[in-house]
C-alpha cells in the first residue's frame, strides 16, 4: 500500500529501559510500514538529559507548545541508585513534572478495556477515565511538630509583610501534637477546570467532580465555585450533546462511581486523585493497560502510557533473556497521538490507521494471544490464553493489522 501522509511532526519523546526497546519494536512493526511517519525527536532518554544537562526535556515541551500534539515513552525519574547506576551529574527531576509545569496541564488516565479481561468491579463496562489536580493541597505543604503549651496560628500578611489576618488554628497547652499549612492558588483550579471540560466535551462523556465543601467552607469551596463559573464556558456543549456535569461531595462521588456503568470523568483533587487511580488502576487489571495524556488548559496533548520503564524486563533483556512486556498502553500513545494529529490537521485516513491499529490490538488479546502480565487476568469462553514474548505480540497484532 501506498503510505499514509502527514502534514506535521509529531513531537517524539524517546525513553529509558524496556520502554525504549519497545518503542522502537512498536515503529518499526506496526507504524513505519503503514505512516510516512513524520516526527521531531527529542532524546529524552537519561544518558541524553545528562548530557543536555536537562535542556532536552525543556525543548520537547515547547516544542508539543509549538506543534501541539507529543507521544512519550516513559522515562526514569533519577534517585540515588539511579545516581551510580548511570554516573549522573546531578540529580535530575521528574521529566513527566517539567513537561506538566511547562504545558500547565492535566492528566487524564483510561483503561484499555477487552473482552476476556473482567474488571474486580463487574458493573464497570466503559473506562472510567481519572483526572487528578496536579498542583497543591498536601503535594505543596509546611508542616510542623509542635509542643506541648505552643499555639499555631494562621497567618496571612500583605505584599510588605504587615500581618492582615490572623486565626488560631490550635492552642496545644492539653500536649503536643501537628500542625500543616496548605495552599492552593485560583488559576491552577481554573486552569484544571478547562482542561477537565475541554476532555469531557472532545470525548462526550459526563464528568464528576468532587470536594468536601461541607467541611471545608472555604478551601474546598472555592474549588467548587470555579468549577462552577468555568463550566458556564461549556454548559451549552454539554447540553448539546446530552451529557452531564454533576458536583457532588466526595464521598458520595466514590459511592456513584462503584455503581456506574463506566464511561465517565472523574475530576478529583490531587489526595484524592493519587488515592482513587491508583484503586481504578487496580481495578481494571494490569498497569499495561492504562493510558495517559496531558492536556493543557489551551488545548496541547501529550501521550503516554501510565506504566513506568518496566525496569525488572529490561534486566532480564539486558541478559538476553525473552522478555513478555506489554506494549498494549505504548500503542496506545502512539494511535493517540496520531488520530489526534490527524484530526487537528483534517488527515482522515491517519485518523483511521490510529483506530484499527487499536483494534487490532485488542482483538489479538481477545482471541487469546497476549503478554504474560494479562495471561492470568484472562477469561474467555472457547479462548485459551497463549504467552507470547514482547516482539511476538507485536507481530501477532500486526498480522491482524
Ligand atoms: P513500572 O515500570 O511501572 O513497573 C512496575 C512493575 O509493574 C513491573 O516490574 C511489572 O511487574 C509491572 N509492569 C508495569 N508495566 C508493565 C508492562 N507494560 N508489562 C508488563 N508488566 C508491567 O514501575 P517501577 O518499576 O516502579 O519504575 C521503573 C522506572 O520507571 C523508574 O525509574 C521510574 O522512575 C520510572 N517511571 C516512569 C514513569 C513515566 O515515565 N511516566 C511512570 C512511573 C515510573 P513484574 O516485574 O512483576 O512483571
Ligand atoms: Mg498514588
Amino acid at each position: 500500500m501506498e503510505k499514509i501522509r502527514m502534514t506535521t511532526p509529531l513531537v517524539e519523546m524517546d525513553g529509558d529501559e524496556m520502554t525504549r526497546v519497545l518503542w522502537k519494536k512498536i515503529k518499526e512493526i506496526l507504524i513505519l510500514p503503514y505512516v510516512d511517519l513524520k516526527t521531531e525527536y527529542y532524546d529524552l532518554g537519561l544518558p541524553n538529559r545528562d548530557a543536555t544537562e536537562d535542556a532536552v526535556t525543556v525543548e520537547s515541551a515547547l516544542a508539543t507548545k509549538k506543534y501541539g500534539v507529543a507521544v512519550k515513552c516513559a522515562t526514569i525519574t533519577p534517585n540515588a541508585q539511579r545516581m551510580t547506576e548511570y554516573n549522573l551529574h546531578r540529580m535530575w527531576k521528574s521529566p513527566n513534572g517539567t513537561i506538566r509545569r511547562i504545558l500547565d496541564g492535566t492528566v487524564f488516565r483510561a483503561p484499555i478495556l477487552c473482552k476476556g479481561i473482567r474488571p474486580y468491579v463487574p458493573t464497570w463496562e466503559s473506562p472510567i477515565v481519572l483526572a487528578r489536580h496536579a498542583y497543591g493541597d498536601v503535594y505543596n505543604n509546611v508542616e510542623e511538630r509542635v509542643e506541648k503549651g505552643e499555639k499555631a496560628y494562621l497567618v496571612v500578611t500583605d505584599g510588605e509583610g504587615r500581618e492582615v489576618r490572623r486565626q488560631l488554628v490550635h492552642d496545644f497547652a492539653e500536649g503536643a501534637g501537628v500542625v500543616q499549612g496548605v495552599h492552593n492558588c485560583d488559576d491552577s483550579i481554573r486552569s484544571f477546570a478547562h482542561s477537565c471540560f475541554r476532555y469531557a466535551v472532545e470525548q462526550k462523556i459526563p464528568m464528576y467532580f468532587a470536594t468536601k465543601d461541607t467541611i471545608s467552607k472555604v478551601y474546598d469551596r472555592r474549588f467548587k465555585d470555579i468549577f462552577a463559573e468555568v463550566y458556564e464556558q461549556y454548559r451549552s456543549n454539554f447540553e448539546e450533546l446530552g451529557i452531564e456535569y454533576l458536583y457532588t461531595l466526595i464521598d458520595d462521588a466514590v459511592a456513584r462511581i462503584v455503581r456506574c456503568k463506566g464511561g465517565v470523568l472523574w475530576a478529583c483533587k490531587n489526595y484524592d486523585g493519587d488515592v482513587m487511580s491508583d484503586m481504578v488502576a487496580t481495578a481494571y487489571g494490569s498497569l499495561g493497560m492504562m493510558s495517559s495524556v496531558l492536556v493543557s488548559p489551551d488545548g496541547k496533548y501529550e501521550y503516554e502510557a501510565a506504566h513506568g520503564t518496566v525496569t525488572r524486563h529490561y534486566y532480564r533483556y539486558l541478559k538476553g533473556e525473552a522478555t513478555s512486556t506489554n506494549s498494549v498502553a505504548t500503542i496506545f500513545a502512539w494511535t493517540g497521538a496520531l488520530a489526534k494529529r490527524g484530526e487537528l490537521d483534517g488527515n482522515e485516513a491517519l485518523v483511521a490507521f490510529a483506530r484499527k491499529l487499536e483494534r487490532a490490538t485488542v482483538s489479538t488479546i481477545e482471541e487469546g494471544e497476549m503478554t504474560g502480565d494479562l495471561v492470568p487476568l484472562f477469561s474467555r469462553e472457547g479462548v485459551t490464553p497463549k504467552k507470547l514474548d514482547s516482539e511476538e505480540f507485536l507481530r501477532a497484532i500486526a498480522k491482524r493489522l
